[in-house]
């Protein structure tokens, strides 16, 4: 794919840009729980999680060539080495929130870039593949609050998820409220916040995860539902060759990278050790799959073949 983007300084930036039409204000509704799951497409892929229906939600996806010095990774040459068996320069990152349906919820799990920094704002279209209504969604987990996962919060200065409640962790939400970058979005989502302390149960079948160093409230989410359980683990990592095989590597998009590698390295470890279903809101999509210990680093095995796009 020869899509061009907005280069990495955007992308650090974490600019929201958003356009489109505006839609009518939707009713309130009754949360659905369709019986049957949506077709599965390259946009979008349903998979179960106990009793809980989940659905993958192509968003877009940002391309970064590290020959052009593109890549946030401090270490050029290292990632060069990395990519080299792929024979590939360029950093390939998905986006793809996360839908859950269950315990008389609709759950989406981030909201993408809102068709800003140069991506292709599929969301909403996405959302529409799997059945869902935005008026449906009745509680918004946000990870952390860069701009390729708060930016699909807003549109034309109107909620676009009329009746969820947006959920993060309190000190999340007190940086998000003090980005200058953000700033439009802040009075448009404040009535609609509600925030939580490092592992709340933020509903029936999910408890919040700190996961820290990418940003100051930076959190996970970990799903269980009988004996099956996900773990929704943001931007602690964000590519899955980098991030997996190089977890040490210093990353410019990290908040604190002494506490993001850490964070990473407990991931993977936990990960490989209990085999863990883990979901990478930037790894190939899906985004599903398991961390496998692999001579002494970690390898991403994806659980299906990701979509070509
Ligand atoms: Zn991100």
């Amino acid at each position: 794919m020869t899509t061009q983007f907005k280069l990495a300084a955007a992308l650090i930036l974490s600019g929201l840009i958003v356009a489109g039409c505006q839609k009518p204000a939707e009713k309130a509704q009754a949360p659905a729980a369709p019986a049957v799951q949506p077709t599965a497409s390259v946009d979008v892929y349903p998979f179960t999680i106990g009793a809980l229906q989940a659905v993958a939600l192509k968003d877009g996806d940002l391309v970064l060539d590290n020959a052009k010095g593109q890549s946030p990774w401090a270490d050029n040459a290292g990632v060069a080495e990395v990519l080299r068996p792929t024979g590939d320069t360029k950093i390939h990152l998905s986006i793809q929130p996360l839908l859950i349906r269950g315990d008389d919820k609709v759950v989406l799990i981030d909201t993408g870039a809102g068709g800003g920094m140069g991506t292709q704002g599929k969301l909403s279209a996405s959302l529409a593949a799997a059945g869902v209504q935005p008026g449906q969604v009745t509680d918004i987990l946000i990870s952390h609050g860069h701009g390729d996962h708060v930016g699909g919060l807003v549109k034309n200065d109107a909620l676009v998820f009329p009746n969820a409640t947006i959920r993060m962790s309190a000190a999340e939400w007190t940086a998000l409220q003090a980005d200058a970058e953000q700033a439009a979005l802040i009075p448009i989502i404040t009535p609609r916040v509600e925030t939580f302390e490092p592992g709340a149960q933020v509903t029936p079948s999910i408890t919040a995860v700190s996961l820290q160093g990418h940003t100051p409230g930076h959190t996970g989410y970990e799903i269980v539902s009988g004996q099956d359980r996900l773990l929704y683990f943001g931007d602690a990592l964000h590519s899955s060759v980098i991030s997996v095989e190089r977890p040490d590597f210093v990353n410019a998009w990290d908040f604190n990278s002494e506490a993001a590698v850490a964070t990473r390295l407990a991931l993977l470890g936990r990960g490989a050790t209990q085999t863990l279903r883990v979901y990478g809101v930037h790894f190939p999509f899906p985004g599903l799959g398991t961390f496998r210990r692999q001579a002494d680093g970690f390898v991403w095995v994806p659980e299906s073949a990701p979509a070509q796009p």
